[in-house]
Protein backbone atom coordinates (compact mmCIF):
# COMPACT_ATOMS: atom_id res chain seq x y z
CA UNK A 1 0.00 0.00 0.00
CA UNK A 2 1.40 3.59 -0.82
CA UNK A 3 -0.09 5.05 2.19
CA UNK A 4 1.56 8.47 2.15
CA UNK A 5 -0.31 10.73 4.46
CA UNK A 6 -1.65 9.33 8.23
CA UNK A 7 -3.67 11.62 10.67
CA UNK A 8 -3.59 10.70 14.29
CA UNK A 9 -6.27 11.66 16.62
CA UNK A 10 -7.02 10.90 20.12
CA UNK A 11 -10.89 10.38 21.00
CA UNK A 12 -13.12 10.32 24.19
CA UNK A 13 -11.27 9.75 28.03
CA UNK A 14 -7.53 10.38 27.78
CA UNK A 15 -5.28 8.12 29.29
CA UNK A 16 -1.40 8.97 30.76
CA UNK A 17 0.61 7.35 27.97
CA UNK A 18 -1.01 8.71 24.51
CA UNK A 19 1.15 11.52 24.29
CA UNK A 20 4.04 8.61 24.32
CA UNK A 21 1.99 6.85 21.19
CA UNK A 22 1.42 10.06 19.59
CA UNK A 23 5.58 10.35 19.59
CA UNK A 24 5.58 7.00 18.44
CA UNK A 25 3.71 7.20 15.46
CA UNK A 26 4.79 10.54 14.13
CA UNK A 27 8.62 9.52 14.55
CA UNK A 28 7.94 5.85 12.99
CA UNK A 29 5.94 7.97 10.35
CA UNK A 30 8.87 9.72 9.59
CA UNK A 31 11.26 6.97 9.56
CA UNK A 32 9.13 5.42 6.96
CA UNK A 33 8.94 8.53 5.05
CA UNK A 34 5.22 8.85 5.63
CA UNK A 35 3.72 12.61 6.81
CA UNK A 36 2.39 12.49 9.54
CA UNK A 37 -0.88 15.28 10.54
CA UNK A 38 -2.50 15.61 13.85
CA UNK A 39 -5.99 16.78 14.41
CA UNK A 40 -7.15 18.38 17.37
CA UNK A 41 -9.58 17.47 19.85
CA UNK A 42 -10.61 13.95 18.67
CA UNK A 43 -13.71 13.75 15.89
CA UNK A 44 -14.41 17.26 16.50
CA UNK A 45 -11.65 18.25 14.68
CA UNK A 46 -12.30 16.39 11.85
CA UNK A 47 -15.62 17.98 11.33
CA UNK A 48 -13.73 21.36 12.20
CA UNK A 49 -11.16 20.28 9.72
CA UNK A 50 -8.72 21.41 12.22
CA UNK A 51 -5.22 18.99 11.24
CA UNK A 52 -2.00 20.04 11.38
CA UNK A 53 1.25 18.48 9.97
CA UNK A 54 3.37 16.93 12.94
CA UNK A 55 7.05 16.72 12.53
CA UNK A 56 9.64 15.22 14.55
CA UNK A 57 9.73 18.30 16.27
CA UNK A 58 6.98 18.67 17.55
CA UNK A 59 6.77 15.57 19.74
CA UNK A 60 9.87 16.68 21.60
CA UNK A 61 9.21 16.60 25.17
CA UNK A 62 5.85 14.83 25.32
CA UNK A 63 6.43 11.37 26.09
CA UNK A 64 6.89 12.52 29.97
CA UNK A 65 3.60 14.43 29.95
CA UNK A 66 -0.01 12.97 31.06
CA UNK A 67 -2.80 13.93 28.94
CA UNK A 68 -2.51 14.87 25.13
CA UNK A 69 -1.17 17.25 23.61
CA UNK A 70 -3.28 16.66 20.80
CA UNK A 71 -6.29 17.38 23.55
CA UNK A 72 -9.16 14.89 23.07
CA UNK A 73 -13.08 15.16 22.93
CA UNK A 74 -16.57 13.79 22.49
CA UNK A 75 -18.93 14.74 19.56
CA UNK A 76 -22.51 12.93 19.15
CA UNK A 77 -22.44 15.05 15.50
CA UNK A 78 -19.51 12.40 14.39
CA UNK A 79 -22.37 9.58 14.82
CA UNK A 80 -24.49 11.09 11.76
CA UNK A 81 -23.63 9.57 8.37
CA UNK A 82 -23.87 13.17 6.63
CA UNK A 83 -21.25 14.38 9.19
CA UNK A 84 -18.91 11.62 7.84
CA UNK A 85 -19.41 11.91 4.44
CA UNK A 86 -18.39 15.96 5.04
CA UNK A 87 -15.27 14.43 6.63
CA UNK A 88 -14.52 11.96 4.34
CA UNK A 89 -14.59 14.75 1.51
CA UNK A 90 -12.42 16.57 3.49
CA UNK A 91 -9.71 13.74 4.14
CA UNK A 92 -9.98 12.53 0.23
CA UNK A 93 -8.83 16.74 -0.62
CA UNK A 94 -6.12 16.68 1.57
CA UNK A 95 -4.97 13.62 0.43
CA UNK A 96 -5.66 11.56 4.08
CA UNK A 97 -5.45 7.62 3.37
CA UNK A 98 -4.74 6.65 7.08
CA UNK A 99 -6.21 7.40 10.47
CA UNK A 100 -4.55 6.20 13.87
CA UNK A 101 -7.10 6.42 16.75
CA UNK A 102 -6.16 6.29 20.37
CA UNK A 103 -9.00 5.75 22.43
CA UNK A 104 -11.83 2.98 23.38
CA UNK A 105 -14.21 0.92 22.22
CA UNK A 106 -16.69 4.08 20.80
CA UNK A 107 -14.12 5.34 19.21
CA UNK A 108 -13.36 2.67 17.61
CA UNK A 109 -16.83 2.21 16.54
CA UNK A 110 -17.08 5.54 15.09
CA UNK A 111 -13.69 4.99 13.39
CA UNK A 112 -15.18 1.58 11.75
CA UNK A 113 -18.27 3.58 9.88
CA UNK A 114 -15.78 5.99 8.15
CA UNK A 115 -13.35 3.52 6.58
CA UNK A 116 -16.33 1.73 5.76
CA UNK A 117 -17.41 4.94 4.41
CA UNK A 118 -14.95 6.71 3.04
CA UNK A 119 -12.12 3.75 1.90
CA UNK A 120 -9.78 4.76 5.01
CA UNK A 121 -7.28 2.66 6.20
CA UNK A 122 -7.82 2.97 10.29
CA UNK A 123 -5.89 1.14 13.09
CA UNK A 124 -6.90 2.11 16.63
CA UNK A 125 -4.71 2.07 20.37
CA UNK A 126 -6.69 1.16 23.00
CA UNK A 127 -5.97 3.93 25.53
CA UNK A 128 -8.62 4.00 28.87
CA UNK A 129 -7.20 3.82 32.49
CA UNK A 130 -10.24 0.88 33.40
CA UNK A 131 -8.44 -1.77 31.43
CA UNK A 132 -11.46 -3.13 29.66
CA UNK A 133 -11.22 -3.16 25.85
CA UNK A 134 -12.09 -6.86 24.35
CA UNK A 135 -9.73 -8.07 22.67
CA UNK A 136 -6.34 -6.90 24.56
CA UNK A 137 -5.45 -7.88 27.82
CA UNK A 138 -3.94 -4.60 28.62
CA UNK A 139 -4.53 -0.66 27.88
CA UNK A 140 -2.38 2.44 27.90
CA UNK A 141 -3.02 4.15 31.30
CA UNK A 142 -3.92 1.30 33.49
CA UNK A 143 -0.97 1.18 34.99
CA UNK A 144 -0.18 4.93 35.76
CA UNK A 145 -4.08 4.87 37.33
CA UNK A 146 -3.07 2.41 39.10
CA UNK A 147 -0.03 3.45 41.05
CA UNK A 148 -1.55 7.03 41.05
CA UNK A 149 -4.93 5.61 43.08
CA UNK A 150 -2.16 3.20 45.19
CA UNK A 151 -0.38 6.29 46.15
CA UNK A 152 -3.73 8.08 47.47
CA UNK A 153 -4.26 5.08 49.17
CA UNK A 154 -1.32 4.72 50.63
CA UNK A 155 -1.51 8.56 51.95
CA UNK A 156 -4.79 7.83 53.47
CA UNK A 157 -3.71 5.14 55.26
CA UNK A 158 -1.14 6.86 57.16
CA UNK A 159 -3.61 9.62 58.66
CA UNK A 160 -6.06 6.39 59.06
CA UNK A 161 -3.86 4.71 61.15
CA UNK A 162 -2.70 7.70 63.12
CA UNK A 163 -6.73 8.25 63.76
CA UNK A 164 -8.19 5.22 64.10
CA UNK A 165 -10.33 6.22 61.22
CA UNK A 166 -11.97 4.15 58.74
CA UNK A 167 -11.97 5.32 55.27
CA UNK A 168 -13.93 4.76 51.91
CA UNK A 169 -11.51 5.70 48.99
CA UNK A 170 -14.07 6.04 45.46
CA UNK A 171 -11.73 4.78 42.21
CA UNK A 172 -12.73 5.25 38.40
CA UNK A 173 -14.17 2.06 36.89
CA UNK A 174 -18.01 2.43 35.65
CA UNK A 175 -18.42 -0.82 34.51
CA UNK A 176 -15.82 -3.10 35.38
CA UNK A 177 -13.75 -3.44 38.64
CA UNK A 178 -10.06 -4.14 37.31
CA UNK A 179 -8.65 -1.05 38.87
CA UNK A 180 -10.63 -1.28 42.21
CA UNK A 181 -9.55 -4.64 42.52
CA UNK A 182 -5.58 -4.21 41.70
CA UNK A 183 -5.51 -1.11 43.87
CA UNK A 184 -7.42 -2.55 46.63
CA UNK A 185 -5.61 -5.47 46.83
CA UNK A 186 -1.75 -3.25 46.38
CA UNK A 187 -2.73 -1.06 48.80
CA UNK A 188 -4.46 -3.82 51.54
CA UNK A 189 -7.96 -2.90 51.86
CA UNK A 190 -10.39 -4.51 53.81
CA UNK A 191 -12.72 -5.17 50.74
CA UNK A 192 -12.90 -4.20 47.63
CA UNK A 193 -16.46 -3.14 46.11
CA UNK A 194 -16.18 -3.69 42.49
CA UNK A 195 -19.81 -3.10 39.63
CA UNK A 196 -19.19 -7.13 39.05
CA UNK A 197 -19.95 -8.34 41.98
CA UNK A 198 -23.40 -7.48 43.70
CA UNK A 199 -23.07 -7.07 47.32
CA UNK A 200 -25.75 -5.56 50.11
CA UNK A 201 -24.16 -2.73 52.26
CA UNK A 202 -26.19 -4.47 54.91
CA UNK A 203 -24.83 -7.83 54.64
CA UNK A 204 -20.73 -5.92 53.70
CA UNK A 205 -21.72 -4.60 57.26
CA UNK A 206 -22.34 -8.00 58.81
CA UNK A 207 -19.03 -8.68 57.30
CA UNK A 208 -17.24 -6.21 58.45
CA UNK A 209 -18.75 -6.82 62.00
CA UNK A 210 -17.80 -10.80 62.11
CA UNK A 211 -15.68 -11.78 65.15
CA UNK A 212 -12.14 -11.54 63.94
CA UNK A 213 -8.61 -9.89 64.79
CA UNK A 214 -9.57 -6.37 66.00
CA UNK A 215 -8.73 -3.60 63.40
CA UNK A 216 -8.12 0.14 64.23
CA UNK A 217 -8.80 2.26 61.01
CA UNK A 218 -9.39 -0.08 57.96
CA UNK A 219 -9.41 0.64 54.00
CA UNK A 220 -12.55 0.23 51.56
CA UNK A 221 -11.50 0.27 47.88
CA UNK A 222 -15.20 1.59 46.10
CA UNK A 223 -15.24 1.48 42.46
CA UNK A 224 -17.37 4.22 41.40
CA UNK A 225 -19.78 1.74 39.18
CA UNK A 226 -21.90 4.86 36.99
CA UNK A 227 -22.42 6.73 40.21
CA UNK A 228 -19.65 9.01 40.85
CA UNK A 229 -19.67 9.74 44.54
CA UNK A 230 -21.76 6.46 45.63
CA UNK A 231 -19.02 5.92 48.47
CA UNK A 232 -21.17 8.87 50.20
CA UNK A 233 -24.52 7.29 50.09
CA UNK A 234 -22.48 3.87 51.04
CA UNK A 235 -20.69 5.36 54.33
CA UNK A 236 -24.21 6.48 55.36
CA UNK A 237 -25.41 3.43 55.02
CA UNK A 238 -22.36 1.57 56.81
CA UNK A 239 -22.98 4.01 59.77
CA UNK A 240 -26.61 2.72 60.31
CA UNK A 241 -26.03 -1.18 59.52
CA UNK A 242 -22.36 -1.51 61.11
CA UNK A 243 -22.59 1.56 63.95
CA UNK A 244 -19.22 2.29 62.11
CA UNK A 245 -18.02 5.71 61.04
CA UNK A 246 -16.49 6.17 57.32
CA UNK A 247 -14.71 9.00 56.37
CA UNK A 248 -15.39 9.38 52.11
CA UNK A 249 -11.88 10.39 49.79
CA UNK A 250 -13.36 9.93 46.17
CA UNK A 251 -10.04 10.35 44.33
CA UNK A 252 -12.04 11.37 41.25
CA UNK A 253 -9.91 12.22 38.29
CA UNK A 254 -6.73 12.70 39.87
CA UNK A 255 -6.08 9.46 38.58
CA UNK A 256 -6.61 9.94 34.97
CA UNK A 257 -3.44 13.08 34.53
CA UNK A 258 0.26 12.36 36.09
CA UNK A 259 2.98 11.31 34.19
CA UNK A 260 2.64 8.15 32.64
CA UNK A 261 4.57 5.07 34.20
CA UNK A 262 7.36 3.31 32.59
CA UNK A 263 5.29 0.33 31.55
CA UNK A 264 2.58 2.74 30.06
CA UNK A 265 5.61 4.78 28.26
CA UNK A 266 7.17 1.57 26.77
CA UNK A 267 3.48 0.06 25.63
CA UNK A 268 2.51 3.54 24.01
CA UNK A 269 5.75 3.72 22.17
CA UNK A 270 5.81 0.01 20.87
CA UNK A 271 1.78 0.01 20.00
CA UNK A 272 2.45 3.46 17.98
CA UNK A 273 4.82 2.23 16.47
CA UNK A 274 2.93 -1.20 15.31
CA UNK A 275 -0.03 1.16 14.39
CA UNK A 276 2.21 2.96 11.97
CA UNK A 277 3.56 -0.49 10.23
CA UNK A 278 -0.16 -1.94 10.40
CA UNK A 279 -0.82 0.71 8.50
CA UNK A 280 1.95 0.15 5.75
CA UNK A 281 0.97 -3.61 5.81
CA UNK A 282 -2.72 -2.73 4.28
CA UNK A 283 -4.38 -3.53 7.25
CA UNK A 284 -7.25 -1.90 8.65
CA UNK A 285 -10.39 -1.76 11.07
CA UNK A 286 -7.49 -3.62 13.71
CA UNK A 287 -6.14 -2.31 17.44
CA UNK A 288 -2.67 -2.76 18.46
CA UNK A 289 -3.21 -5.15 21.25
CA UNK A 290 -1.36 -7.17 24.09
CA UNK A 291 -2.22 -10.78 24.10
CA UNK A 292 -0.60 -13.49 26.59
CA UNK A 293 1.95 -11.00 27.09
CA UNK A 294 2.96 -10.64 23.18
CA UNK A 295 1.90 -7.66 21.18
CA UNK A 296 -0.44 -8.47 18.50
CA UNK A 297 -2.87 -6.63 15.89
CA UNK A 298 -6.37 -8.27 16.31
CA UNK A 299 -9.98 -7.07 15.10
CA UNK A 300 -11.98 -4.22 16.36
CA UNK A 301 -14.39 -5.05 19.78
CA UNK A 302 -17.68 -6.03 17.50
CA UNK A 303 -20.90 -3.74 18.17
CA UNK A 304 -21.92 -6.77 19.94
CA UNK A 305 -19.55 -7.56 22.09
CA UNK A 306 -19.84 -6.22 25.46
CA UNK A 307 -16.78 -4.10 27.12
CA UNK A 308 -14.46 -7.00 28.89
CA UNK A 309 -15.73 -7.35 32.36
CA UNK A 310 -13.89 -8.79 35.21
CA UNK A 311 -14.78 -12.92 35.74
CA UNK A 312 -12.07 -13.54 37.72
CA UNK A 313 -13.08 -13.03 41.24
CA UNK A 314 -10.30 -15.32 42.93
CA UNK A 315 -7.97 -12.07 43.86
CA UNK A 316 -11.18 -11.13 46.18
CA UNK A 317 -10.96 -13.82 47.78
CA UNK A 318 -7.61 -14.06 48.62
CA UNK A 319 -7.85 -10.58 49.80
CA UNK A 320 -10.51 -11.88 52.38
CA UNK A 321 -7.77 -14.06 53.66
CA UNK A 322 -5.29 -11.38 53.68
CA UNK A 323 -7.10 -8.84 55.53
CA UNK A 324 -8.44 -12.15 58.26
CA UNK A 325 -11.71 -11.82 56.91
CA UNK A 326 -14.20 -14.56 57.26
CA UNK A 327 -15.05 -16.70 54.66
CA UNK A 328 -19.18 -16.15 53.72
CA UNK A 329 -20.33 -18.49 55.09
CA UNK A 330 -19.68 -17.44 58.66
CA UNK A 331 -22.26 -16.96 61.28
CA UNK A 332 -22.01 -13.47 62.38
CA UNK A 333 -22.89 -12.54 66.13
P1 LIG B 1 -14.46 5.67 24.15
O1 LIG B 1 -13.77 5.66 22.85
O2 LIG B 1 -13.54 5.95 25.29
O3 LIG B 1 -15.31 4.43 24.36
P2 LIG B 1 -16.90 7.22 23.70
O4 LIG B 1 -17.75 5.99 23.72
O5 LIG B 1 -17.33 8.38 24.51
O6 LIG B 1 -15.41 6.95 24.17
O7 LIG B 1 -16.75 7.65 22.18
C1 LIG B 1 -15.95 8.75 21.82
C2 LIG B 1 -16.51 9.38 20.57
O8 LIG B 1 -16.49 8.41 19.51
C3 LIG B 1 -17.95 9.82 20.65
O9 LIG B 1 -18.10 11.11 21.22
C4 LIG B 1 -18.35 9.83 19.18
O10 LIG B 1 -17.88 11.00 18.55
C5 LIG B 1 -17.60 8.62 18.64
N1 LIG B 1 -18.47 7.44 18.65
C6 LIG B 1 -18.77 6.64 19.69
N2 LIG B 1 -19.66 5.68 19.34
C7 LIG B 1 -19.95 5.90 18.04
C8 LIG B 1 -20.82 5.28 17.08
N3 LIG B 1 -21.59 4.22 17.40
N4 LIG B 1 -20.89 5.80 15.83
C9 LIG B 1 -20.12 6.86 15.49
N5 LIG B 1 -19.29 7.49 16.35
C10 LIG B 1 -19.20 7.04 17.60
Amino acid sequence: MNTKRILVLCSGGDAPGMNAAIRAIVRTGSYHGIDVFGARLGYIGLINQDIFKMTPDSVAHCIQRGGTILKTGRTDEFKQKTTRQTIGQFLKKSEIDGLIVLGGDGSFRGATLLSQECSLHVIGIPCTIDNDIVGTDYTIGFDTARNTALNAIDKIRDTADSHNRNFLVEVMGGKTGFLALEVGIAGGAEFILIPEVDISIASLAQRIRAPRRKKLGSIIVVAEANEPGRSVRIAEQLQHYAELEYRVCILGHTQRGGAPSAWDRQVACVMGAKAIEAILAGESNKMTAMVHGSYRLVDFPSEHQAIKTLSDTSLLTLNDILCDIPPLTTQIS
